[in-house]
């Protein structure tokens, strides 16, 4: 089956077809033809399936061809998610695939100032797409109006129940007329889903996709038994290669997630980090330098990568193994969307046998033993910031003493200046949705930002080495263990 074959609006497919989407996910292929039709859907799938457009496709679809609820001049769409970055990148998807029906989208939620999301809203969005907490906040202050909604969509239903979502639903669902088209995605189905789900729909089209195991074995596993202290070191050895073009690195705390980012900084590699410590503005400068391949790692915690949407990640590196064996899967789960194929390397220190033992458990298979490179290198320290506590060990005595500082934290983020900020929360930009799936066809690399070489000059006062090595390696040969 082809999109074209479905009876989509023409100014969708064209957007389609820019975004380079010719086949529909399985999801997609299920869930877009009954929605068409007007009816319900409860649809059990996972991140990664393609939901996102199972249920922004006809919603677009049903807006642009059908009109409005006489006199009601609020929007017609509301879509529900659990958390700010999966709102706005619902919010992206809507953009990008409604580029030419000239239907406008906001997107709100908590944690930043509500002035422009009301003003997105007053300026006459169609579709709203709200974390529960942030529209509860406006509905109470009468500036939202939900009478005129004709399309509800709930995703992520099992995660806003974790979240103690499931009284605000409520309270929304009473606010939004009776007869709408109501669309659950969750992925599981647990009692309280199911009931939620019986109270909200009706005569509801059930499709699921099954992904977790598809999407694992397409992804290269390996593991790395390494200490704690020389994880770093590791870690900077194989982002040298050239295809981990897109990378997310997973840190068990939020402390240790800016550590990591400070050493691989002062390596000359461009990364920055996302946990919950990061005002709101700086996660979405952080994500779009990470979506448009200016920082090609990302350093971050497990619960601030939920709802992680970024294409063609090339590469997960569990710089600590998840606490919860299920955060394996979802984590790596990252790489090898749509299709894609990754890699996924782990690393286990003594500590972490036993969460590894746990994760095999799980998965049901053996994860592949690699070898540390016997010549692995000890990264140099960053000036000015404490370095690591723990001890060295990497190649054994070498100075690194006299390491040139007078690079700043920033030295891995390369000259480009910003241009125009996206990701804005009221979400009117166009959006980068989309971006090169599979790997990709961008260059950027992720070693190397320039800026930081000549300050990694090796402590021996040798000159910065050349842009292809990993600055501050000072290759095999040099000083064995
Ligand atoms: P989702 O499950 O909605 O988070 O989507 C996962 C990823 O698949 C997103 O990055 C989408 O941009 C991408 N995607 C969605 N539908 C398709 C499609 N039909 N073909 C290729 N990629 C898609």
């Amino acid at each position: 089956m082809k999109f074209d074959d479905l009876t989509l609006a023409p100014s969708l497919l064209k957007a389609l077809h820019e975004e380079g989407y010719a086949t529909p996910t399985p999801i997609q292929a299920k869930a877009i033809p009954p929605a068409l039709e007007g009816k319900d859907v409860l649809g059990i799938a996972q991140t990664g399936t393609g939901k996102t457009a199972a249920f922004s496709l006809p919603t677009l679809h049903r807006l642009s061809t059908q009109s409005a609820v006489a006199g009601i001049k609020g929007p017609r769409a509301l879509v529900l998610a659990p958390t700010r970055e999966l709102a706005a990148q619902i919010g992206e998807s809507f953009n990008a695939y409604g580029r030419h029906t000239g239907l406008r989208t906001a997107v709100i939620f908590g944690g930043v100032g509500q002035g422009p999301q009301v003003q997105a809203i007053r300026n006459g969005a169609a579709i709203l797409v709200a974390t529960p907490g942030r529209l509860i906040d406006l509905m109470d202050q009468k500036l939202v109006d939900l009478r005129g909604i004709q399309f509800f969509t709930l995703d992520e239903a099992d995660r806003m129940l974790d979240m103690g979502f499931i009284e605000p639903i409520r309270r929304i669902a009473k606010a939004v007329p009776q007869k709408r088209q109501t669309m659950l995605f969750s992925a599981t189905m647990p009692t309280e889903i199911r009931g939620l789900a019986n109270s909200l729909l009706s005569h509801a089209v059930e499709v699921s996709v099954t992904p977790a195991a598809t999407t694992v074995e397409r992804i290269a596993q390996s593991v790395y038994s390494i200490e704690r202290g020389r994880k770093v070191d590791l870690l900077a050895h194989l982002l040298r290669d050239p295809a981990a073009k897109r990378v997310v690195v997973f840190t068990k705390t939020k402390h240790g997630a800016d550590k990591v980012v400070r050493r691989l900084r002062a390596a000359g590699i461009a990364s920055d980090a996302i946990h919950g410590n990061k005002a709101q503005n700086q996660r979405t400068r952080t994500l779009d330098g990470f979506r448009s391949g200016r920082t090609p790692v990302l350093v971050a915690t497990d619960i601030a990568a939920r709802g992680l949407d970024v294409d063609g990640i090339t590469h997960v590196f569990n710089f600590d193994l998840p606490m919860e064996p299920e955060a394996y899967v979802h984590r790596i789960g990252r790489t090898a969307r749509a299709g894609a194929s990754g890699v996924a390397i782990t690393f286990c220190d003594d500590e972490e046998r036993g969460l590894l033992k746990q994760v095999e458990k799980l998965t049901k298979a053996v994860i592949e033993r690699k070898q540390v490179p016997v010549d692995l290198v000890a990264l140099p320290k960053p000036a000015g910031k404490s370095g690591p506590t723990h001890a060295t060990t990497g190649g054994g005595s070498h100075a690194r003493g006299g390491h040139a500082g007078g690079h700043g934290g920033g030295s891995g983020r390369g000259g480009k200046k910003r241009g125009g900020r996206g990701g804005k929360p009221s979400g009117q930009h166009g959006g980068h949705h989309g971006g090169s799936h599979g790997g990709g066809s961008t260059s950027s690399k992720p070693a190397h930002a320039g800026g930081g070489d000549a300050a990694l000059a090796s402590a021996s006062g040798k000159p910065a080495p050349a842009r292809h090595n990993w600055p501050g390696y000072r290759g095999p040969t040099r000083r064995g263990r």
